[in-house]
């Protein structure tokens, strides 16, 4: 008897996981399509904001970027996808300073995780939903995001010491 039990216990289980699968496929199956022409219509091509094309380094309309050499995204990149080049040199302070020389990014090995965006404390990175990336080579899949010329964006200028004197002289 229990067995029998059992066996409509599982059946009806069983349709139930069914009528359920079906009811979205039938959902799926009579929804609006959307159908995007490409390359057709390349310009009015919708992508996803949030979607990974590839890493660049965010630049300034000065050619300044943020990004002050410390490796952190190279650390935390699984792959080994990154790899900052950095050289200490001595600022108009007279101390020792890191800075970037190439960041370079290998997007033919990046796994689109986002990790090293997350991680950068100076949000130097991000990505873009550019998804155009078809080479006929590796090799050119090897990129430097550092733009020619660019430079850490200067910090800004210290404000001047408050006045705290607050007993003005006496008028004579
Ligand atoms: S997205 Fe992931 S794999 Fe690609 S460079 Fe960043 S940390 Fe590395
Ligand atoms: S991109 Fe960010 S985490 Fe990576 S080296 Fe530059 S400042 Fe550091």
């Amino acid at each position: 008897m229990n067995s029998l039990v059992k066996y409509f216990s599982d059946f009806f289980s069983a349709l139930k996981s069914l009528l359920t699968g079906m009811k979205t496929t039938l959902k799926v199956f009579f929804r609006k399509k959307t159908t995007e022409l490409y390359p057709e219509k390349r310009g009015s091509l919708y992508v996803a904001e949030q979607f990974r094309g590839r890493l660049e380094m965010v630049h300034t309309e000065d050619n300044h970027h943020h990004c002050v050499a410390c490796g952190i995204c190279q650390m935390n990149c699984p792959n080994g996808t990154i790899q900052v080049e950095s050289q200490t040199v001595t600022n108009a302070e007279g101390k020792s300073e890191k800075v970037l020389v190439a960041y370079r990014y290998d997007l033919g090995k990046c796994l689109f995780c986002e990790l090293c965006v997350r991680t950068c404390p100076h949000h130097a990175i991000r990505f873009t939903n550019r998804f155009e990336n078809a080479v006929f080579t590796r090799e050119k899949l090897a990129l430097v995001l550092n733009r020619p010329g660019s430079s850490l964006q200067p910090k800004p200028a210290k404000p001047a010491p408050a006045d705290t004197n607050t007993n003005p002289a006496k008028p004579e």
